[in-house]
């Protein structure tokens, strides 16, 4: 991957040139450094301000696709007028747009089933905490102590077997979070398919560019949906980590200049 501000004469380039710009981001560890809760992520009051000009520009849809609750989402993001898309995607909001996946509703007795059994099996291990998101289930377990980390990962297995098995739920993983989610084909990459779809080429705003950023697993089928309509992928972290996307960024501060230099940028645009 190149850090993305080294090729940043191309990529101003290619800001200017855009009819319109879908920029999407991730939450957690992406706009704000990852915590040992995920209760204390805050988004500093620096990008949040950032964000919201940035959702004010004209010919710029911005929208933040995260893993958590939409409600969550919402309330801890804090910017007005953008689209919000929470669960992974499976639930998405925005002006003029609401949307829950189809068929992801059906799902929710039996995520509340393996909730109560996550609970009752985790209840033990000091630190692990699992969180009802509606449509999918989140076990953390970042607080837990190195040594007890493995036992989660074997009570989470033992829980949800069966019903993965069944093809009744579908798992994955993130840092230091396991997720349950059912066992419907969507994810990050699909709720861009999306997006795009309404916002970008096949709309009347044809030649829309999507910038994604992200800095987990879940987010590699984001950047590949990017990569096909000539977007810019970026990855949040080390430049030596496998990923889809095309560009990296080192941490959230590096974020927060880049949605900086992108403001100028369509600030200098609009003249
Ligand atoms: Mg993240």
């Amino acid at each position: 991957m190149e850090h993305l501000f080294s090729v940043w004469n191309n990529v101003a380039q290619q800001v200017r040139t855009a009819r319109h710009i879908l920029l999407l981001a991730d939450f957690d560890g992406t706009l704000t450094p990852l915590v040992e809760s995920p209760d204390a992520a805050t988004l500093s009051p620096e990008t949040r301000s950032t964000l919201q000009s940035l959702a004010h520009q004209r010919g710029l849809t911005l929208g933040i696709i995260s893993g958590r609750a939409l409600h969550d989402l919402k309330e801890k993001a804090g910017v007005s007028g953008i689209i919000y898309a929470g669960n992974h995607g499976l639930e998405i909001e925005g002006p003029g747009l609401r949307f829950v996946a189809p068929l992801a509703e059906e799902f929710r007795p039996i995520l509340r089933l393996l909730h109560r059994v996550l609970s009752r099996g985790l209840d033990s291990i000091a630190g692990a905490k699992v969180e009802d998101k509606g449509l999918s289930l989140s076990v953390h377990y970042r607080q837990v102590e190195e040594g007890h980390a493995e036992r989660v990962g074997s009570i989470f297995e033992q829980a949800v077997a069966a019903a993965r098995a069944a093809g009744k739920v579908r798992t994955t993983r993130g840092k230091k979070v396991l997720e349950v989610r059912p066992p419907v084909s969507w994810d990050k990459g699909k709720a861009v398919d999306m997006l795009m779809e309404r916002f970008g080429h096949a709309g009347y705003r044809r030649q829309a560019l999507p910038i994604f950023l992200g800095d987990d697993v879940t987010d590699e089928d984001a950047f590949r949906s990017v990569k096909k309509y000539g977007g810019i992928s970026v990855y949040v972290g080390d430049d030596g980590t496998q990923s889809a996307a095309q560009y990296n960024l080192r941490s959230p501060d590096e974020v927060h200049e880049f949605l900086e230099r992108l403001l100028v940028q369509y600030r200098r645009r609009g003249r």
